[in-house]
């Protein structure tokens, strides 16, 4: 079943314009997680700042998370379905592959609880893989 951007949107309460499909489109096609420069490269009349907004919103409504790699560049990859716009669920690791610098989701693999010292709260935790990804360790 192909996956359908302006469904999506719909059910993430976003506004459907053709921007935000075509980013999201982005998401869909790419196994790996995006920056807002991929973003930039492949949609080639986008300015930065609308794609600032638009990476705000699909995260503000829990279309896109923040895959956290531990690099200076934040990276997006498209939610699980069960977040929405009130809180995300993304509580699996991802990893970063040292040669082609992509980012992957393992969403088979989920962060374990940690305990923290007391008066620590924590609000996130981020476990970041490090190595070579698939496609690199096949070469
Ligand atoms: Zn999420
Ligand atoms: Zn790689
Ligand atoms: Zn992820």
């Amino acid at each position: 079943m192909a996956t359908n951007t302006k469904q999506l949107l719909k059910s993430h309460s976003l506004r459907i314009t053709p921007f935000r499909e075509q980013v999201l489109q982005l998401f869909i096609d790419e196994s790996a997680a995006i920056s807002s420069r991929k973003i930039q490269d492949e949609l080639e009349d986008a300015d930065r700042i609308t794609i600032y907004r638009t990476l705000k919103s699909f995260v503000d409504k829990g279309l896109v998370h923040e895959a956290f790699d531990g690099t200076d560049t934040p990276k997006y990859a498209l939610c699980e379905d069960h977040c929405d716009e009130h809180a995300h669920h993304d509580q699996h690791v991802h990893f970063h592959c040292d040669k082609c610098d992509q980012t992957f989701c393992v969403e088979e693999v989920e962060v374990p609880y940690i305990t923290t010292p007391q008066g620590f709260k924590v609000n996130s935790t981020n476990i970041v893989l490090k190595g070579k990804c698939e496609s690199c360790n096949s070469k």
